[in-house]
């Protein structure tokens, strides 16, 4: 895997050992870091928008609070798809709590008036 840590872009390898996990390629701890957990369980940030009805645009930019499971990923992206939010919103606001059972929320990523 290429470490997308940092604009370097170490190229890493990892392998299971007794103790836990050996990384190779890595120049610094965060690259040893970051191979372990996508290996072990990877997660990305999420972004999207959502509709919105009564307000001057129609759709709303939305990111996720934290990264989300790599494998919940199309199972949010069909919460988010089926949402539709209602103005006044404000930037930070949940939109969809919790989604897919991640304790993630949905959150609008900026303000929108009616
Ligand atoms: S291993 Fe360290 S130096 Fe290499 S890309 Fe990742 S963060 Fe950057």
């Amino acid at each position: 895997m290429v470490c997308v840590v940092c604009p370097l872009g170490c190229k890493l390898s990892i392998e299971r050992t007794s103790g836990g996990y050996r990384v190779k390629g890595s120049k610094c701890k965060r690259g040893e870091e970051y191979a372990v957990r996508e290996f072990t369980n990877p997660t990305r940030m999420l972004t999207s928008t959502v509709k919105i009805r009564g307000s001057v645009h129609r759709r709303l930019p939305v990111h996720s609070s934290e990264p989300l499971p790599k494998g919940k990923i199309f199972e949010a992206m069909e919460y988010i798809n089926a949402c539709t939010a209602h103005p006044p919103v404000r930037c930070g606001q949940a939109i969809i709590r919790n989604i897919a059972g991640t304790s993630v929320d949905i959150c609008a990523s900026r303000d929108m008036k009616k």
